[in-house]
């Protein structure tokens, strides 16, 4: 039987058991041979300890070298070492599989993650990495387990759609056209006729697009079944070669019937807090890892986040503590502009020292779907701010009045033909309701310190890159 070393402790004292891992480093000394064995199930590595006397011990050891996988039994023997408590003395050495140190691309010393990410299919195999993964892990089991313990239904919303949710470009296309040879047809205006492509030969009859947002199916399904989730990849075509921008993220997008503002705030703190709790129990090692070595007194800062209430603001008034800051921005304050990061970050980072939530923004800045307030400037929107990051969640009350929300789809030159089934949630037993999207890699990043978003999802897709 193998054993996973995260399970190996104490109490197997003196038992026999059989590892299997990868080697991290490998140390020798007169009497004694040190490796550590990581397979990946926890931070720590197992120190394995190998007699020089053992049989075929020169054999077996020009083998081990950092990278190889092997299979190792032994005895668990209380360890005299200050970094752990057992180790394993070896009885019987397997190697598996072979690495040559003279190749190997992974040494001893700490690599740069730009490097990292040329090798993203061995960067696993890092501190670092390993640790991001099972972080990613423990927030995706957190995602699950809060929505369900409230009651939420997991909804599978489609990854192709017809729908452009923003009703803004930046999409990627899904065709089975010749890109070589399209099809044409005549389109014509009053004036002229143009030559277009004939997406009526495409697989779908039609364009077709991977979605930016699983919301308004989402919407579907919290018209009929009260409280839904999705958590989906999402695709987003824009050329932003930013820290926080991916060109292919996953995003967790709960959606609440008989809803307001307020209880859409209210749901995303204490998501938001639920999952930082939930990963400091259950992954302190990796956690203790990233305090030191990415973000010193990061387990503060969260432990912060955990226990105070978020700052509630009005985007007017956040306008107004921007104006009144002294700070010199880049962009400039207006009332009806959008914030940039630098403003978003001064409010969370320097100003209020901790997660806001901006609410009630211009209108002329937000979808057409958020619901119209009644001074009829703002929408029912809100952004939720953390430290290191800025935005983190966008969210909103939705429209749930037709006449409103066909009014606003004329203004803003949306064809209310294509959001038909849309509209009709309007008209047949409309509700009140309301929900937001959580990029789910920047809040790895915030709760891990990690500064790249193409280092905390396994194979980042980014402009010029898609390369694994
Ligand atoms: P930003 O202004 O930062 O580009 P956005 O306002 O376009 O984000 P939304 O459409 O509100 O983003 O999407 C909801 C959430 O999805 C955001 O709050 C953010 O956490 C995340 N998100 C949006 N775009 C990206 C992206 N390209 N890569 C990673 N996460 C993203
Ligand atoms: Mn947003």
């Amino acid at each position: 039987m193998r054993t996973k070393i995260n399970l190996i402790s104490t109490k197997e004292m003196d038992t026999i058991l059989t590892v299997t891992g990868w080697i991290k480093s490998v140390r020798t000394s007169k009497k004694f041979s040190f490796l550590a064995l990581n397979d990946g199930s926890c931070f720590n590595s197992l120190q394995i300890v190998i007699d020089t006397n053992m049989p075929k011990y020169e054999e077996t050891i020009s083998l081990l070298s950092t990278g190889a996988s092997v299979k190792i039994t032994g005895k668990i023997v209380q360890s005299p070492g200050k970094e752990q408590s057992i180790e394993l003395m070896a009885q019987d050495i397997t190697v598996i599989g072979k690495c040559d140190p003279e190749t190997y691309p992974l040494q001893k010393k700490r690599h740069s993650f730009e490097f990292l990410r040329e090798i993203a299919h061995l960067r696993p195999r890092t501190n670092t990495f390993g640790a991001i993964a099972r972080v990613r892990n423990a927030l995706s089991f957190a995602t699950h387990q809060f929505f369900q313990e409230k009651g939420f239904l997991y909804i599978h919303t489609p990854i192709i759609t017809a729908a452009d949710c923003e009703g803004a470009g930046e999409m990627f296309k899904v065709t089975t056209l010749d890109l070589e040879n399209p099809p044409k047809t005549d389109k014509n205006n009053s004036e002229e006729t143009f030559n277009v492509t004939d997406y009526s030969k495409d697989f779908f009859e039609k364009p077709t697009y991977l979605t930016v947002s699983g919301q308004l199916e989402g919407e579907a399904y919290a018209c009929a079944l009260s409280n839904i989730y999705t958590f989906g990849p999402t695709f987003r075509a824009e050329n932003s070669n930013t820290s926080r921008h991916l060109a292919e993220f996953w995003m967790i997008e709960p959606e609440m019937a008989f809803a307001d503002l307020n209880d859409n705030m209210d749901y995303a703190e204490e998501y938001i807090k639920y999952c930082l709790k939930y990963l400091l129990e259950k992954c302190p090692q990796d956690m203790k890892f990233f305090n030191r070595y990415i973000k010193p007194g990061l387990i503060d800062k969260l432990n912060n986040v955990i226990n105070s209430p978020f700052e509630r603001l009005e985007y007017t008034k956040a306008i107004e503590i921007l104006k009144n800051s002294g700070k010199k921005f880049e962009y400039k304050i207006k009332w009806g502009s959008d914030l940039q990061s630098e403003h978003e970050r001064y409010l969370t980072e320097e100003h209020f020292k901790k997660p806001v939530i901006l609410y009630n923004y211009p209108k002329e800045i937000k979808a057409f779907y958020m619901r119209q307030n009644d001074d009829g400037k703002t929408v029912a929107a809100m952004d939720v701010l953390v430290e290191g990051v800025g935005e983190i969640i966008g969210g909103s009350q939705r429209e749930e009045r037709l006449n409103v929300l066909e009014e606003k789809m004329d203004q803003t030159r949306l064809d209310k033909e294509n959001y038909w089934w849309y509209l009709e949630l309007r008209k047949y037993g409309s509700v009140p309701h309301a929900g937001f999207g959580l990029g789910f890699e920047r809040l790895i990043q915030f709760a891990t310190g990690m500064e790249n978003i193409r280092d905390v999802i396994p194979f980042p897709r980014y402009p010029g890159h898609c390369d694994f």
